[in-house]
């Protein structure tokens, strides 16, 4: 019965585009049938019969052309029209009778034939709009299903927020790795931050604000954010997350969402623990002999001196040297572990910038033939550890020595906005572009090639670029391949 009800229904048809014409078709039969079976009330009674014969025919023509759209329409309307002229010209009408019915009923044809038109027209315009809107609707479903699918196969968690920060869409590795299901809220908006939530996250030791998140920031500031934060669930695991938001946008440059990608590195972390405390180990175990042999070659020396053992005196020289540059890559190391683990401190003294580079060079003039040129030496204090910035000037002056030919070595500094900057300059080798960048990563070394091989493992630009950000300055370079290389850092100067 309701399957009846609902094929009759002319509204439970819209949008279906599924247009019968053996219904219409089916009713004008019937409709004829009826009026043959009358025909002679209609023909000796036009007036009263014709009044029924309107309305059932405004009827059928409205509910055909708006059920089954314009065909269905005209055909349920012009074929008792017709079949009525057919009846009325083959009866007892004649003359002016006759022809004055066929006009009524031929113009009530056209009258009819113009609202099917308009109806059916209607019909089919509303059906079309309907099936685009349900092929939007069921393609907008795909593409969510298909994203659902590809999101819970993903072995990386992700959160997805709509363009005002709201909890879209999150994974079940993005579950796992909270330990539990992803609460909704909206971003900036702590009160519908999860309540009583026991998750405390700290980014290099600090704790992280509502603010630091990643996602976060990166609304704020339209760019990708990366972080790498350590997280203890209410549970008491402790995880160690790489976490990556950016938002997205679309051609027009619209946002249209936010996304987090999470990754759990706590494995890898924990690799990287063991391996730098074993770093750390071997690097203290071995200063101790260092420091040691270094105290013997400087008693060997003496007593090879008072013998006028002049070759054993060059030769303990140059056993000295090898002795340095391993003292060197040792506190290099030593220095990477302590930046891993949070521990690089600072002892910040206050002190003139042009200290810093007169006892550098005055450290490492004798051990090279090049020659410092020295332009500009500003006089500007600065609330520094100096013995971490004659590291970080050292590193740069070493490098000028070791990766330039016999040029000179150009070190100025100069004062720039609130900040002292200190450039070391060299003719040498230089730098290819899309290096500049990576150098100051670990172990990033640009010449490392079969016929390159300069001695260094990759670490003091890194050193460096870790102990001038901790002092709130910048380091960078600018160099050109064959022409050289100018190395920068920048402090904060005291006013
Ligand atoms: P390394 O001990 O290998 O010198 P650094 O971290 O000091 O390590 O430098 C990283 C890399 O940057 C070097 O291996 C070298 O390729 C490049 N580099 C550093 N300084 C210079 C320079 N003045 N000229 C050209 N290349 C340089």
């Amino acid at each position: 019965m309701k399957k009846i009800l609902k094929y009759l229904n002319p509204l439970a048809q819209l949008g279906k585009k599924r247009y019968s014409l053996a219904f219409p078709l089916t009713f004008s039969l019937v409709v004829c049938i009826i009026s043959e079976i009358y025909a002679n009330q209609i023909v000796h009674n036009p007036g009263i019969v014709g009044r029924y014969i309107i309305l059932v025919n405004v009827a059928s023509l409205i509910y055909f052309s708006f059920r089954d759209g314009v065909r269905a329409g005209i055909i349920a309307s012009i074929i008792p029209i017709l079949y009525y002229v057919y009846i009325i010209y083959s009866r007892d009408y004649t003359g002016t009778r006759l022809t004055s019915g066929i006009v009524a009923t031929v113009s009530l044809g056209a009258l009819y034939l113009i609202i099917a038109g308009i109806i059916g027209w209607l019909k089919q315009t509303i059906d079309n709009l309907i099936e685009k809107e349900q092929v939007a609707r069921i393609h907008a479903q795909d593409a969510k299903t298909r994203l659902e699918a590809i999101m819970e196969q993903l072995p990386v968690g992700v959160i997805l927020t709509d363009k005002e920060g709201s909890l879209d869409m999150s994974n079940k590795q993005a579950d796992l790795i909270g330990g539990m299901k992803i609460p909704g809220f909206t971003l900036g908006k702590p009160e519908t931050y999860p309540k009583n939530n026991k998750f405390y996250a700290h980014e290099n030791n600090k704790p992280l604000g509502n603010g630091d998140w990643p996602l976060v920031q990166s609304f704020k500031t339209g760019k990708p954010v990366e972080k790498y934060i350590s997280l203890e669930r209410p549970d008491g695991k402790e995880l160690y997350l790489q976490v990556k938001s950016s938002i997205i946008r679309n051609k027009k440059k619209e946002v249209l969402a936010g996304a987090t990608i999470i990754t759990d590195i706590t494995q890898q972390k924990e690799i990287e623990d063991r391996k730098d405390d074993f770093i750390n180990m071997a690097s203290h175990e071995l200063k101790t002999p260092l420091t040691s042999t270094k105290l013997f070659i400087k008693s060997f020396e003496k007593h090879l001196k008072n013998n006028g053992d002049e070759k054993g005196v060059q030769l303990l020289g140059k056993i000295d040297k090898q002795m340095n540059k391993l003292t060197h890559l040792v506190k290099e190391l030593l220095d990477v572990t302590n930046i891993n683990r949070g521990q690089l401190k600072l002892t910040k003294e206050q002190f003139p910038i042009s200290e810093v580079i007169k006892e550098t060079i005055e450290d490492l003039g004798p051990t090279t033939k090049q020659q410092f040129q020295i332009k500009n030496v500003t006089n500007h204090i600065v609330n520094a550890d100096k013995e971490k910035i004659m590291q970080v000037l050292a590193n740069f002056i070493t490098n000028a020595i070791k990766y330039s030919r016999s040029e000179d070595i150009i070190i100025k500094s100069k004062k720039e906005n609130n900040s002292v900057v200190v450039g070391v300059q060299d003719f040498g080798i230089g730098i290819p572009k899309n290096q500049q960048k990576k150098i100051f990563g670990r172990f990033y070394q640009a010449h490392k090639t079969a016929e390159n091989t300069y001695p260094g493992i990759g670490l003091g630009l890194f050193i460096a670029s870790e102990i001038i950000n901790l002092h709130k300055g910048k380091i960078w370079v600018e160099s050109e391949l064959d022409k050289g290389s100018t190395f920068y850092f920048s402090l904060p100067a005291k006013s």
